[in-house]
């Protein structure tokens, strides 16, 4: 945290001189002390301090100035820092315009030049002043600022990103907070948001989620032209694979298009994984498994996608969307699954703005005391409405069929939960709002009705679609796109077409050798942690018979 500010203001540069060397000599410790010769340029300075988001203890202002009086100067400042402590510099001939002051702008105290001795007629005052300012200020937040809207997706990407990443935050809504609209004014006059502010006063508008890995100080380029192993994906899946291959001191790097965690990531409370019996959040089993890899030499990259895997010989070639090729001998496909998006009028412009998928964790805080839903019964839906109920006012869960499929504890767990009430054989047909969703409009499937509902938020979780995009055209999947692997291969006992070796796949190989697959992703998974986290360790237990061949 910086040092608060003491602003002392006149136009004559041997007063100015005179001030500053008796201020930094009491104060200069505890408070950074700056000497302007200018109302003007002050209050520009004044704007700067405040995007740094610097705090001001005092003002000390010549009130005989040219182009701005000090009482003018104190007026403007004030609106800034209103805790900042006045005092106002007079000559005798401007005691009555000191006077008329105590009341306009609630000046702390004017002092007469000169004010020597100062340990007489300076300190003793400032002293009381600032042990005043100190009992009352509050001081501003010291870590990064995020101002934004919350119908704009983009603020909520950047939330979703830091809070996935557990950097701390602080939210300012510009459509809630004037000063944070002003802040937001004093950078850019563009509609551009979130606009981003760094304790260093740099700011960052609208940026796309690279940079920002990069201000924040994230990895995002890999070390290395080569490794043993890459991974794609650091859900658990990956991470197990990569704490398993960094501690056997292979070469490994782990590429992630958005944070760490996966799915897992994004669950408020794990409650059946291993060895948990209260439950782990699901950044807390990330942050341990993250600092576990890293502290392994593994390499793990954020915001940074995968587009393509290629073969080359014995090399398998990793492309990333910004052009990058890394070179490996094994790659791990564990690019898990993604919810299901809504397809509906409406929906893809609403998403961001009161419209989530999976992100309860990011946005919960903001619909306090409002009437969300959820969408979906299986444990994540379930999992969601529990966690949101702690901050809504009530969460309606709408499921298409009878019943929630979640496991027990957590329906157990819904059904005593007076906020959450569950719409059964109820579909969603429209949403609707203007910049964030308003209504939502649903069928109640067995009684043939239809009913508009004023809704502030959705969550959605409506069914996983596995990530394989980027090796559809290489490896062999499923027609709904899992990657097949292993015995899932063989047909009449014989290993796929085009399969080059004498040897069968491994257990989680795909069907091109040294290319590998784990998790969410796999044909026949169970969508699980647990499971994620043990096809991950048997990955590469395989992946090192593999280089052993080589
Ligand atoms: C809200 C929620 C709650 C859940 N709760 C539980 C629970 O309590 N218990 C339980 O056992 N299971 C739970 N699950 C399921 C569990 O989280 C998943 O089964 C598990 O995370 C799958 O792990 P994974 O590593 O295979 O894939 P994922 O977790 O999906 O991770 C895949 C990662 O790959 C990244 N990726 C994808 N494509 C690319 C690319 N091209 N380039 C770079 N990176 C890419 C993704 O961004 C993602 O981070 C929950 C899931 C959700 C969504």
């Amino acid at each position: 945290m910086p040092k608060p500010v003491i602003f002392t203001i006149d136009d004559d540069p041997s007063v100015l001189n005179s001030v500053e060397r008796d201020l930094r000599a009491q104060y200069g410790q505890d408070y950074r002390i700056l000497p302007i010769n200018a109302g003007k340029i002050a209050l520009e300075y004044l704007q700067k301090l405040e995007q740094r988001n610097e705090t001001v203890a005092l003002f000390l202002v010549d009130q005989r100035m040219p182009e701005m009086s000090g009482v003018e100067f104190l007026m403007e400042a004030i609106k800034v820092y209103p805790q900042a402590k006045r005092i106002l510099l007079t000559a005798y001939a401007d005691t009555q315009a000191a006077i008329d002051s105590i009341n306009e702008i609630r000046l702390d105290y004017y002092l007469m030049k000169p004010w020597h001795p100062p340990e007489e007629r300076l300190y003793p005052v400032l002293d009381e002043l600032l042990e005043d300012w100190k009992m009352r200020v509050h001081l501003p937040y010291d870590g990064i600022r995020v101002a934004g809207t919350l119908w704009s997706l983009a603020s909520h990407q950047v939330k979703d990103f830091l809070t996935r990443h557990q950097i701390p935050y602080q939210w300012l809504d510009i459509e809630k907070d004037p000063n944070a609209q002003k802040l937001v004014e004093g950078v850019t006059s563009e509609i551009k948001l979130p606009v981003i502010f760094f304790p260093d006063g740099k700011v960052l508008i609208e940026p796309d989620l690279k940079e920002l890995a990069n201000k924040v100080g994230l990895q995002t380029r890999a070390e290395l032209p080569f490794y043993d192993i890459v991974i794609i994906g650091s859900g658990p899946a990956g991470l197990a694979a990569a704490v398993y291959a960094g501690s056997e001191g292979y070469k490994c790097l782990v590429i992630e298009r958005a944070a760490p965690g996966g799915q897992a990531g994004s669950s408020p409370k794990i409650e059946n994984y291993l060895g948990f019996p209260a439950g782990i959040s699901g950044d807390d089993l990330t942050r341990r498994a993250v600092s576990q890899a890293k502290r392994f030499g593994v390499e793990i990259l954020s915001a940074q996608e995968a587009s393509q895997v290629e073969v080359k010989d014995a090399y398998r070639i990793v492309k990333l969307n910004d052009g990058t090729e890394i070179s490996c001998h094994a790659v791990l496909m564990a690019t898990g699954a993604s919810f299901h998006t809504l397809k509906m009028p409406g929906a893809d412009a609403l998403t961001g703005a009161g419209i989530y998928y999976g992100a309860a964790y990011t946005e919960a805080m903001n619909y306090k005391d409002k009437d969300v839903f959820v969408v979906g019964g299986a444990n994540s839906a379930a999992q969601g409405a529990l966690y949101l109920s702690r901050f809504a006012r009530k969460v309606t869960v709408l499921i298409r069929g009878p019943e929630m499929t979640a496991s027990k504890y957590l329906v157990d767990a819904i059904n005593v939960n007076a906020k959450i009430e569950i719409l059964s054989n109820t579909d969603l047909i429209e949403v609707q709002g203007a910049h964030t969703l308003e209504q939502i409009v649903i069928k109640n499937t067995k009684r043939n009705e239809v009913q508009t509902c004023a809704a502030a938020a959705m969550f959605v979780f409506i069914g996983v679609q596995p990530q394989s995009k980027i090796v559809s055209d290489l490896v062999m999947c499923s027609g709904k796109g899992y990657i097949f692997a292993g015995p899932d291969l063989m047909v009449d006992k014989k290993p796929p077409q085009g399969w080059t070796l004498e040897r069968d796949p491994f257990l989680l190989e795909t069907s091109v050798p040294g290319i590998f697959a784990a998790g969410d992703v796999r044909y026949g998974t169970s969508h699980r942690v647990a499971s994620a986290v043990g096809e991950g360790a048997i990955a590469f237990a395989l992946m090192k018979e593999y280089l052993k061949a080589l």
